[in-house]
């Protein structure tokens, strides 16, 4: 089974996306070369300055207006990422509502975050008023996949809309018709000029986007693809925001609402099969409840399934070839001593990946290491809290974590080292638009959401401006010996204190 295929080996102009529930063909789309990628970053260079001369007031109007078109149109959108992934309608609907938020936070706060604020000049500067602003920095390009694909490209999109830049947007090539749908969506409302763009293919074309003069490319997808998308950029000095993939961990204490925490990690390990950068990998429960939480957590994943009907919790693995590391992480799992106590190999099939609870693995276990983006958790019992802490930070991702504990759900959440943790509840934070989004290490930098997302699509510009002239000319070669005395005296009164 393929989920998308080259439409001819001769040509390959066009590519189709499948749905991976059936096979069939659910739209064909152009596969864009390096010269095409070219002329839509052009287009977007001078999209870009008229959409920069609306100001705030007026981006934040266009935007506001492209939030009601997807509200309203929510069922079809919905339709399209189902067709395209597999997953349930319900689900498809979660992901947008959050994206729909988003889009709302970042057009009404842009001007707030981003508009000119004054700054202290300090007692050296008086004469000087300070400013500081962040400008579009122009075009950006955004790379997304294919797990969320409304709600992961529309935490760059709407952030870097909302900030001034025009967007040339590489969808995933599992899901090109929900990235065309968002961007007829959007040119409904901004007719004018090609501000939001899209562009269709594989790797390639996503590698020519890096290569085609963008200020700032914004990529999702995982770490080793982050990699290279990196090393093109360094070519060029053109900054990079990288959200990879993760190995997300939960902690349940002692303390614990177990069945709460049972619950989250049900969902959190196999909604969406699996294939949430910030899902439930990895589980570290006190020994003195672990018994009981691994008896909640069997019991509730024998009720979860996976299907095409309606009744089914999530759908068919998107990526084929993940069927196969899905898989070889259980087998590896058991072959080392671990037990499976729901699923197991036979869980992964051709299409569909039943729930699997893996207990007994080995920390070294690539089941416990590596990205599995499956419908598996692996769950350890650990004597304290401190060696939970320890064990979910030693890994090389650090995307988010979720803690369960009545009594000590900040001090562990701060003790991790991820970008994000939820306390008490599954990836909460992911529903909180003023949040900042993103991770440390191998899940990659910079972060989308919240102001800091805005930020990261803007350039910093502080500017001085001199109110009058100083008493003391500092910045002169008639500097005299008087002024430098009398600065010396100054800073010692400043700053010399014991
Ligand atoms: P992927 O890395 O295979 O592909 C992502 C995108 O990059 C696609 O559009 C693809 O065409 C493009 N691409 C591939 N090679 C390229 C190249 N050389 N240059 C430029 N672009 C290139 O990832 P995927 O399989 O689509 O997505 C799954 C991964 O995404 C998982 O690891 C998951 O954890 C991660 N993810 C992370 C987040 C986050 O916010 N941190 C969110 C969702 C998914």
């Amino acid at each position: 089974m393929t989920a998308v295929q080259p439409k001819s080996a001769a040509t390959q102009e066009t590519f189709d996306s499948l749905s991976p529930a059936t096979d069939e063909v659910v739209g064909t789309h152009p596969v864009h070369t390096a010269a095409e990628v070219e002329a839509a970053v052009a287009r977007a260079r001078e999209a870009a300055v008229w959409w920069e001369s609306l100001g705030f007031g007026g981006r934040a109007q266009r935007l506001q207006q492209w939030k009601g078109v997807l509200t309203r149109r929510l069922k079809q959108l919905c339709q399209v990422v189902r067709d395209e992934t597999g997953k349930p309608i319900a689900d498809a609907q979660l992901e947008s509502v959050l994206a729909i938020e988003h889009i709302s936070w970042a057009a009404k706060n842009a001007r707030k975050v981003l508009g000119r604020k004054r700054r202290s000049a300090g007692l050296l500067m008086s004469n000087q008023a300070a400013t500081v602003e962040y400008l579009p920095l122009g075009v950006v390009g955004v790379i997304g996949p294919w797990n969320y694909p409304v709600f992961t490209p529309l935490g760059s999109i709407a952030y870097a809309l909302a900030a001034g830049n025009a967007v040339v947007f590489k969808p995933s090539e599992f899901t090109p018709g929900v990235g065309k749908w968002l961007v007829d969506a959007f040119a409904e409302v901004v007719p004018e000029q090609p501000v939001l763009q899209l562009i269709t293919g594989y790797g390639a074309t996503g590698a020519a986007l890096t290569r085609a003069g963008v200020d700032k490319i914004a990529f999702t997808g995982s770490t080793a693809t982050g990699k290279k998308i990196m090393a093109a950029c360094a070519e060029t000095l053109t900054p990079v925001v990288i959200e990879a993939g993760g190995k997300d961990p939960v902690l349940v204490d002692a303390d614990a609402d177990l069945e709460a925490a049972a619950d989250a990690t049900v969902w959190g390990a196999f909604s969406n099969s699996g294939q949430t950068c910030i899902g439930v990998e990895r589980v570290y429960v006190h020994e003195r409840v672990h018994d009981e939480f691994v008896a909640k957590v069997v019991e509730k994943s024998q009720a979860v399934r996976a299907g095409s009907d309606q009744d089914a919790q999530y759908g068919p693995v998107t990526m084929p070839s993940q069927l196969k590391v899905i898989k070889h992480h259980i087998t590896d799992a058991l072959s080392r001593g671990g037990k499976a106590l729901v699923g197991g190999a036979e869980a992964v099939g051709d299409r569909y990946a039943q729930p699997t609870v893996l207990v007994g693995v080995p920390e070294d276990a690539e089941a416990v290491r590596e990205e599995t983006f499956g419908p598996t958790v692996t769950i350890a019992k650990v004597a304290s809290m401190d060696e939970a802490v320890e064990k979910a930070n030693n890994t090389r991702y650090g995307l988010a974590a979720t803690v369960f504990s009545k009594s000590r759900g900040m001090e562990l959440a701060r003790r991790l080292r991820t970008g994000m943790a939820s306390i008490n509840a599954p990836l909460s934070f992911a529903g909180i638009a003023s949040l900042p989004f993103g991770g440390v290490g191998d899940s990659g930098f910079g972060r989308i959401h919240g102001p800091e997302g805005l930020r990261e699509f803007a350039r910093t510009k502080a500017i001085a401006r001199q109110r009058f002239t100083a008493p003391i000319a500092l910045t002169t070669f008639d500097r005299k010996e008087k002024t430098d005395a009398l600065v010396a005296k100054l800073i010692t009164v400043l700053h010399g204190k014991r």
